[in-house]
């Protein structure tokens, strides 16, 4: 099947599953120069599905580079405050999120450390409020990813451009089961299976998890009332909607403070335009009291010292070693594909969706139930072939839920 028919099917796919379009429904789309030809097949098809506006959000990698690069330091200690108020209004106008995003790994690599940290924290604090409209399933948002030629030839070092491009895109269309003959439906099974093994972890309602690997062993309570969630959320009018496409996961809120033991990371991490790898913790009352890494320790370092939170887990997600994604055996250096094949945490702010009534809790009750908070939410891999995890309920007895990576639930 040629590129062109696949790109069809991708969009339809994004715009039916991920969004969900419902007539009257308008679009934040943003995208970057390689998104171009998917962003007008998105246009063409989101029009005829009855979508009024699309409103172009256009960034480009170059762009991004030299301002990290030449802008003077104070450019990074200030958000543009009218962007925010623009996203909201937008927000408040019946606009949804698509984010085709196609991103370089290693963007940032020659930037100073202190730019990108700085950055982070203000983009994270000025983008506080919108969150609310995102997390809080207020708007429909959706994440899905294309090819740029830095991130092909940096997953595929091999091979010429064109060749790393197309070999990208072909493996992005199986993860997202664009490869099959009707993805929808085969998106609407798989909701299913992700769906049946939510209701099966909150019937077993477990009091903590047992990470088991080499370099890891790790007791993680969960708050009394935790929910696991897994493929689609669903907005608060009423319509499901897929926020990541692709997702194998199930996830929900570890307790922030009742985490010990040992964690070691089965991949590289790719954040802020860097790499981090090796990464190992040590956990005490939840919080990081001692790490490693191999690689980019300083990046590591920096992202811990955000703020109390972003020492604590936020999120912990369960997925077999056997999904479409970890089966193509490849290292995709992007956290929506590379999540998407192994178990993993975050650090940092957890989902309140994953916490019973936690909407209607002040931010103490929140705390004290268990809930993390931050500015940051980075999820790290720690799955493969070597993790057991076992589920342990009040009276002690034990579920065995992964073994040597596989569900045999
Ligand atoms: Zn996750
Ligand atoms: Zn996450």
């Amino acid at each position: 099947m040629n590129l062109q028919e696949n790109l069809k099917k991708y969009a339809g796919l994004i715009l039916k599953v991920g969004l969900n379009i419902q007539p009257g429904d308008n679009l934040l789309l943003r995208f970057s120069v390689d998104g171009l030809a998917l962003a007008r097949e998105i246009a063409r098809q989101a029009h005829a599905l009855g979508v009024h506006t699309i409103y172009p959000v256009f960034s480009d990698d170059e762009m991004t580079l030299a301002r990290f690069l030449n802008a003077p330091e104070a450019a990074f200690s200030e958000y543009p405050a009218f962007f925010v108020d623009f996203t909201e209004a937008a927000y408040k106008d019946n606009y949804h999120v698509l984010n085709l995003s196609s991103p370089n790994p290693e963007l940032l690599k020659q930037v100073a450390l202190g730019r990108i940290s700085a950055w982070q924290k203000v983009t994270g604090k000025a983008s506080e409020r919108l969150m609310t409209y995102t997390m809080g399933n207020k708007v429909k948002w959706c994440v899905a990813a294309l090819p740029s030629p830095a991130w092909a030839m940096s997953v595929f070092p091999g091979k010429t451009e064109e060749e790393a491009v197309s070999a990208l895109w072909q493996k992005i269309f199986e993860a997202t089961r664009v490869t099959e003959q009707d993805p929808v439906a085969a998106w609407q099974r798989h909701e299913a299976e992700l769906k049946r093994h939510g209701d099966f972890l909150n019937d077993q309602a477990f009091q903590y998890l047992l990470f088991q690997a080499p370099g890891t062993d790790l007791t993680v309570y969960l708050p009394k009332g935790h929910v696991w969630m897994g493929g689609s959320s669903t907005v608060e009018r009423g319509e499901a909607f897929m926020p990541n496409i692709p997702t194998e996961e199930i996830f929900s809120m570890p307790h922030a403070f009742k985490v010990e033991g040992t964690l070691a990371a089965t991949k590289p991490l790719f954040t802020r335009g860097r790499m981090i790898e090796g990464i190992r913790f040590t956990f005490k009352d939840g919080l990081v009291v001692d790490f490693d890494a191999t690689e980019g320790r300083e990046i590591l370092a920096d992202m811990l010292d955000t703020d109390e939170g972003a020492r604590r887990l936020g999120e912990v997600a369960l997925v077999g070693d056997d999904s479409p994604i970890s089966r193509t055996g490849l290292l995709f250096k992007n956290t929506l594909f590379d999540e998407n094949a192994a178990c993993h945490f975050a650090l940092g702010q957890a989902y309140s969706e994953c916490l019973m009534g936690a909407d209607d809790m002040s931010p103490e009750e929140q705390q004290q139930a268990g809930m993390n908070k931050s500015l940051i939410h980075v999820d790290f891999m720690v799955g493969g072939p070597q993790l057991d995890v076992i589920g342990v309920k009040e009276d002690g007895s034990r579920v065995h839920l992964l073994k040597q990576g596989n569900w045999v639930v």
